[in-house]
């Protein structure tokens, strides 16, 4: 019997679970407490974090800084985005894709995503294009990758950038090379839910070595620290932000490097275990990788036909729950576009974007809002063993065979 129902839950033991921070990092701390400055343009860890990350990435330039949205606003402000210019962006993201275009004074445009990677689509784009698209700005979904090849002829065909937006995409492969170091410039997070974590950070990485300076200045106020002299340092010729990131998370951050490839790799492992144990169930739609891509799973986002499975995904979300498996019911529950930052007048008064011209409606994305009205978000951790995954299938398979009952 369902465990809804009264019936006994079907996971009966803990998930795997694990420390996120140890002795490296503590030591690594010490270290640069040690230092007795926390700045990072005194000390060494930020920059020693920034060096291991872009090795890691084979990508000769990163940025560390404050958070994942400073990176995606830092990426824009250097590729000088500014009034008018028109941003492609999701609308299944974070608020940090979209609030450095709207500093910019620049226009999000959205562009529907897949049904099954529930990325962006090259097609979408493409309708979006227009004369004043300056910059494609994808977001690699939950670890897996957005169909880059199709996407860069896009930007190539018509001369515009493209801003990949890594937050939830560490390690993650498309075709045989890691997002972030496709396009133009890649942005990440380390803010505390994402692979890794210093608490918050972000990082961009490129191979520009003027894009890599002025994103040097554009975290820093605007300060010249590559200059000799005093004079020239504070000689600003942009507007810039503070989003510096300190010493201590510069630590940190160094320290949960070292374990990244190892939480990918589980991730990847885990999640492809998922989708081969619960791929052929009617009116269920797994989490689609594309063949030849590595998804890093920083979360797995299924979805319920509600004309297979009575009372669709919140129902099914609930059993799930019932039977010890602990799941949201949807995602981020509405498209960005609909949020009400968009249609106060004060907003509108003061961004350069017209309703007519650009109708941030519901109906604007309909893919995008079928995903999320269907959608089930099942937590994948790298702690998790692969008993958890036999038992996640186990419950989603019980539940199926008893649909007729939901
Ligand atoms: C987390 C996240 C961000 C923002 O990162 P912060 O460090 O919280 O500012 C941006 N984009 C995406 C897709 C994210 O998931």
């Amino acid at each position: 019997m369902l465990a809804i129902h009264g019936g006994d839950p079907y996971k009966t033991t803990p998930f795997g679970s694990g420390k996120r921070f140890g002795g490296k990092e503590l030591a690594y701390l010490e270290e640069a407490l040690a230092q007795n400055t926390l700045f990072y343009s005194s000390g060494r860890f930020v920059k020693r974090f920034a060096e291991a990350f872009a090795g890691l990435y084979g990508m000769p330039y990163c940025v560390a800084m404050s958070s994942g949205t400073a990176a995606v606003h830092t990426a824009l402000g250097v590729l000088d985005v500014g009034p008018g210019d028109e941003v492609i962006v999701p609308p299944v993201t974070d608020m940090g894709s979209i609030i450095g275009i709207l500093y910019q004074n620049a226009v999000p445009v959205f562009a529907d995503i897949d049904p099954h990677t529930y990325n962006i689509t090259p097609e979408a784009i493409e309708r979006a294009i227009t004369p004043r698209t300056k910059v494609i700005l994808l977001t690699h979904l939950a670890g897996n990758p957005c169909d880059m090849d199709p996407i860069m002829a896009l930007a190539r065909q018509h001369g515009i950038y493209v801003v990949e937006d890594c937050a939830q995409s560490y390690m993650t492969y498309y075709k045989g090379r890691l997002v972030g170091t496709i396009g133009d410039i890649g942005c990440f997070s380390t803010n505390d839910f994402k692979h890794i974590s210093t608490g918050d950070g972000g990082m961009c990485i490129m191979r520009d070595q003027a894009l890599y300076e002025a994103a040097v200045l554009f975290t820093d106020k605007g300060y010249n620290r590559f200059a000799t002299n005093t004079l020239q340092m504070r000689t600003v010729d942009r507007l810039c932000m503070n989003y510096r990131m300190a010493e201590l998370q510069g630590a940190v951050g160094l320290a949960q490097l070292e374990k990244l490839p190892w939480i990918c790799e589980q991730r990847g492992r885990l999640g492809e275990a998922l989708t081969e144990r619960i791929t052929g169930i009617d009116g269920l739609s797994p989490h689609r990788v594309e063949a030849g891509n590595r998804s890093s799973f920083w979360f797995y986002l299924l979805r319920i036909d509600a004309n297979a499975f009575p009372g669709g995904n919140a129902r099914f979300g609930e059993a799930l729950k019932a039977e010890g498996i602990p799941v949201e019911i949807g995602y981020i529950g509405r498209c960005i576009y609909t949020y009400a930052l968009f249609h106060n007048g004060a907003m509108q008064a003061h961004f350069p974007y017209a309703e007519d011209a650009f109708p941030y409606r519901d109906g604007l994305c309909p893919t995008a809002e079928q995903v999320l009205a269907e959608c089930i978000k099942v937590p994948i951790n790298e702690y998790y063993t692969q008993q958890d995954i036999e038992d996640i299938a186990g419950a989603i398979h019980k539940i199926s065979e008893a649909r007729g009952s939901l």
